[in-house]
């Protein structure tokens, strides 16, 4: 079985859920790092011939169209991570409906192609959020990637489910594929995004990977453009959270690199037609 390799396409003061982040008002005027990012990104996914799906915020994708129209040139999947990265229990449903319409019509009129696939900011797909999939599915999308199967500081959820499934299939299909987690001393955790992916060392993040796929279940990998520019501003934020957002940032570009020499990785779609047979994506 094939693995998934997803970028979440954000700028460097995304970070969520920090006292005093700067606002949405705000973002306009901070000094943009995402071009840097995702020009080496390309550049890396480029040299092993790899396709990626690149989830891009609606507001990046508003700013800074020549990103997703080279993304879509390079042959990776345009999806959508919301158009402001609000967290989805802070939303109503009909807030989120707007949010994830506003960002999917964006990148669909950048790109002129449909867009099938969210990702929801920080994982928040929760119990407090029961609407979620019957929202995407209105706006339109074909999958999801936001269920984090297990507990963390937001978003998360202590599930069983840990393989790709089907939510519905009448009338239309729709496939959650969670993030990858494996029980490491009886816990659950993911060490193939974010902060673990920073801090376990390669030779135990490709072990953890092979029991996965031995579980028959892909691997979902997912990057920031920002932990691929080490030099990036810091936001201000408290120390255990500054260890989180920002340990061996420098690690993550040779990390990637051996995942794409060792693992042999796709984009959603492409996983959700070959390995999973959908025959209704065109
Ligand atoms: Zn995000």
């Amino acid at each position: 079985m094939r693995c998934i390799l997803s970028i979440d396409v954000e700028d460097w003061f995304h970070i969520l859920d920090v006292p005093g982040a700067p606002k949405p008002s705000d973002w306009e005027h901070l000094p943009s790092r995402i071009e840097i990012g995702m020009m080496k990104l390309f550049e890396i996914l480029a040299q092993c011939n790899t396709k990626a799906t690149f989830f891009f915020l609606g507001w990046i994708a508003e700013r800074f169209p020549h990103l997703v129209i080279e993304a879509d040139t390079y042959g990776h999947e345009i999806a959508s991570h919301g158009y402001l990265h609000e967290l989805a229990y802070r939303m109503t449903p009909s807030e989120f409906l707007d949010d994830i319409t506003r960002s999917k019509k964006i990148l669909e009129d950048t790109i002129g192609k449909p867009v099938r696939g969210f990702r929801g900011a920080g994982f928040s797909l929760t119990e407090a959020t029961p609407w979620f999939f019957e929202k995407l599915i209105e706006a339109g999308f074909l999958y999801d990637s936001s269920l984090f199967p297990a507990s963390r500081q937001h978003g998360g959820m202590n599930v069983e489910k840990r393989a790709p499934y089907k939510v519905v299939e009448m009338p239309r299909v729709f496939y959650e594929i969670p993030i990858s987690v494996v029980d490491i001393l009886g816990k659950p955790l993911c060490l193939f995004g974010g902060g673990y992916l920073r801090l376990f060392p390669y030779g135990l993040i490709r072990k953890m990977a092979h029991k996965v796929l031995s579980e028959k279940r892909p691997v979902v990998f997912y990057v920031h453009p920002r932990e691929v520019d080490p030099d990036h501003p810091r936001m201000q934020m408290s120390l255990a959270r500054r260890f989180k957002s920002y340990v061996n940032l420098r690690t993550t570009e040779p990390k990637l690199q051996k995942i794409l020499h060792d693992f042999e990785v796709t984009t959603f779609i492409d996983f959700i037609k070959v390995e999973l047979c959908e025959e209704n994506v065109a």
